[in-house]
């Protein structure tokens, strides 16, 4: 059974734009579940999850306005040995949306300032913003995700993880007719310079 309040969190994060008042700020608080983040889910571990957020919302004519931060711990794999990584994101965001047809056509686009350019834009009358949010914490995760900057990985040839076990595959290597050859180029590489 799903929790009634995660629920009705739910709910309250998907909004019609309609329905926000104009330039008033309107405060949003609360925690996502991963179950609410299916992006994340298939990053994140499902053990001791936690993401808060809060933010504030402006509508401004047909623009949206959001500032605000999330705040949250969960478990990543490392790129390297699939170990567990622990993640702790603090971060602020702001997001400008604006409706997809009032987007400037390409031809128009040379002309677009920089401050234009950070607009990004909604196609549906209501914002889902967990998703939103969710989008935030994903720019957030590094683009190499390691458990330690000296990881040594799963052998490629075995798959033992080389941070806790040896194994003798790299022997082998050495021993293959090709090491030879390999050495050879080396040499010859020296030689050159
Ligand atoms: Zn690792
Ligand atoms: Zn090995």
């Amino acid at each position: 059974m799903p929790h009634p309040e995660i629920e009705q969190n739910v709910q309250e994060l998907i909004i019609p734009v309609e329905d926000l008042p104009e330039q008033e700020s309107q405060n949003f608080e609360g925690k996502l579940g991963l179950s609410q983040c299916p992006r994340l889910l298939e990053l994140a571990e499902d053990s001791e999850f936690e993401l808060e957020y809060q933010f504030s919302l402006k509508r401004d004519s047909r623009k949206v306005l959001i500032d605000g931060e999330f705040k949250g711990q969960f478990k990543l794999n490392c790129d390297r040995c699939l170990g567990t990584v622990a993640y702790q994101p603090e971060e602020s965001f702001s997001i400008r949306l604006q409706p997809s047809e009032d987007r400037p056509r390409p031809a128009e686009e040379t002309l677009l300032t920089l401050e234009e350019l950070e607009w990004d834009v909604y196609d549906q009358s209501s914002l889902n913003l967990a998703e939103l949010i969710e989008e935030q914490v994903l720019i957030s995760i590094p683009e190499k995700k390691l458990c330690s900057t000296s990881c040594k990985g799963l052998c490629q040839r075995c798959g033992v993880n080389l941070n806790t076990q040896s194994c003798l595959c790299n022997e082998e290597i050495e021993d293959h007719p090709f090491a030879v050859l390999k050495g050879i180029g080396s040499e010859f590489e020296n030689f050159q310079k």
